[in-house]
């Protein structure tokens, strides 16, 4: 079983940032997801993404998204069991199948199929084990995509601010996206997800920008209340991109942010 320092590769292109060489990586353990075993829907060692953060690990999101280079379905799917019985045959334990990887996992044509077959699997191999998926909320307009993420246990929706302009400066949306109308279809998944938000600050384009000023935490706890997520994980970078001009934010002031969190009742979770 590879771990993830062997399917981790450097982006040659932008050193200090990384890629994920295989379909299926780890497990890892996580803080956030426990033991996790993790599922790349997009190709290896090039990213596929709808959005472009400033800070994302991955580099640079590349102008097109060439489809003959995803894994296909029966592709996946068999690279999953085949871990899972390797797993199971080891006693290894998995606490969570996690799909992330090489940019926004919804992007996969077949996205909602692979779901539904990965839910099969978990239930024969491992059906104490969670399924979650880390999205930047840009497809959850599409029915298909919500309803797939309505059928497993941990929908992780990202909004890194509830100002559209300070998300559009962090996030860098490739594709069109709107905030309101991504906040209307949280509004109605009745609190079923979990609500991740990267606090940051730092320059982009001659811009400088804070998503933890008293105005833009007013904002985002003000669409919290509102959409209601079950949880809320907050964190900052855990290593400095590369390409970008951005910093830490401290573990203090997320702790303050969360205590604000939770006395709108919703539970919160920091990464330090
Ligand atoms: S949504 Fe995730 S994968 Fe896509 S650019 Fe942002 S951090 Fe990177």
């Amino acid at each position: 079983m590879s771990t993830i320092q062997e399917t981790l590769s450097t982006n040659p292109d932008l050193p200090g940032t990384f890629l994920f060489n295989s379909i299926v990586f780890g497990p890892v353990i996580s803080r956030r997801l426990g033991s996790s075993l993790g599922i790349n829907l997009l190709p290896a060692n090039k990213k596929v993404c709808s959005f472009n953060c400033i800070y994302c690990e991955c580099g640079s999101t590349p102008a097109s998204l060439d489809n003959s280079l995803l894994p296909t379905k029966n592709e996946v799917i068999s690279e999953i069991e085949n871990t899972l019985i390797n797993q199971q045959k080891q006693n290894k334990p998995i606490d969570t199948i996690t799909f992330a990887g090489n940019g926004e996992p919804t992007l996969h044509p077949e996205f909602p199929h692979i779901i539904e077959s990965v839910i099969k699997l978990r239930n024969k191999y491992y059906p104490n084990s969670r399924i979650a998926v880390l999205s930047n909320a840009s497809r959850i307009h599409k029915p298909a995509v919500l309803n797939a993420l309505s059928l497993i246990d941990d929908p992780v929706l990202k909004i890194d601010s509830g100002i559209e302009a300070t998300l559009k400066l962090i996030d860098c949306p490739v594709e069109s996206f709107n905030l309101e109308n991504a906040l209307k279809i949280m509004e109605k998944m009745n609190g079923d997800f979990i609500l991740q938000t990267m606090f940051i600050k730092g320059e982009v384009n001659n811009t400088h920008f804070d998503n933890t000023t008293e105005e833009e935490i007013v904002a985002w706890l003000k669409i919290v209340e509102r959409i209601k997520p079950r949880l809320v994980q907050i964190y900052s970078l855990s290593r400095i991109p590369a390409s970008s001009n951005v910093e830490k934010i401290e573990l203090s002031v997320l702790n303050s942010i969360s205590e604000r969190v939770q006395k709108l009742n919703i539970h919160t979770l920091v990464t330090p």
